[in-house]
């Protein structure tokens, strides 16, 4: 199977996002905030950042972190687990529970690498981790990954990753099909076109909340949460079989590979390959 699935479905150049914004494109840079205690890592960081051409702020503890925030909303924090006062774990789960910060990523900087601690961030609701020390192009690469989650959502509740489009209103999904090159017929091209998913129900909204929540690990129990919905009693190894069926189902069109197990932790749907 040739891999089709290695773009997204937004225009970029170099590390600028173009949205459209009322019917217009604009070009938004991307406002990262690093909270981070130690300088060394921060000026190494902001540094990348900003040579990668997004918009870097800093903080050196929770409470720094919170009244930058309070200024300006980011589009994304980078932050360190370990922080003087609060932790960076306790800022994830306050900032989660507060409207105005919900919704943006949060990539955590830890020299930890136990599964027990991620599983802890996965609770707080954190995003991804970078795990110390990093090279800034792995940090460029995984920010990268994780803004394409906000930005890959359309107004109509539709999404498109990879090869992949959903639409929501119709409750179907779409595969993108290359162009064929006819036999005999001259070199005649047949036009790129969407091949309808035959999908299953548990398996379209295991997909549906996947495509609206890319590049971000999810544990067993989450997804159990999230998609079958909390009250209902499912043991955990039935996200497995989904899974299973979900890669089986994305198969013939070479998407399988975007549904990733991580180890320890439980599943990222991603164009990015896995570790
Ligand atoms: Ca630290």
């Amino acid at each position: 199977m040739r891999d089709r699935h290695s773009g997204v479905t937004i225009s970029r150049s170099n590390d600028t996002i173009v949205t459209k914004a009322q019917g217009r494109s604009r070009i938004v840079q991307k406002h990262i905030l690093i909270v981070e205690d130690e300088p060394a890592i921060r000026d190494m960081v902001a540094f990348a950042l900003r040579k990668a051409g997004m918009e870097a702020a800093h903080a050196a503890d929770a409470r720094g972190a919170q009244s930058m925030i309070a200024e300006r909303v980011p589009d994304l924090i980078l932050l360190d687990w370990m922080l003087p006062g609060m932790s960076g774990l306790d800022l994830a789960r306050r900032l989660r529970k507060e409207d105005l910060t919900r919704d943006v990523p949060i990539i955590m900087l830890t020299a930890r690498g136990e599964e027990t601690d991620r599983v802890g961030g996965l609770e707080a609701g954190v995003d991804d981790y970078v795990v110390k020390p990093f090279s800034p192009r792995e940090l460029i690469a995984r920010i990268n990954a994780v803004m394409r989650r906000t930005h890959g959502v359309d107004g109509d509740g539709g999404v498109s990753i990879g090869a992949l489009r959903i639409d929501s209103g119709a409750h179907r999904v779409y595969a993108r099909q290359e162009p064929k090159y006819l036999e005999g017929s001259g070199g005649t091209v047949e036009a790129a076109s969407d091949a309808i998913v035959p999908i299953g129900p548990t398996e379209y909204r295991l997909l549906h909340f996947f495509m609206t929540h890319a590049e971000r690990v999810y544990s067993r129990s989450q997804l159990l949460d999230y998609v079958w919905g909390g009250s209902v009693y499912v043991e955990e190894r039935t996200v497995d079989v989904h899974i299973r069926r979900l890669r089986k189902t994305l198969e013939p069109f070479g998407c399988q590979d975007l549904v990733q197990t991580v180890r320890g932790a439980g599943y990222r749907f991603s164009t990015t390959p896995a570790e």
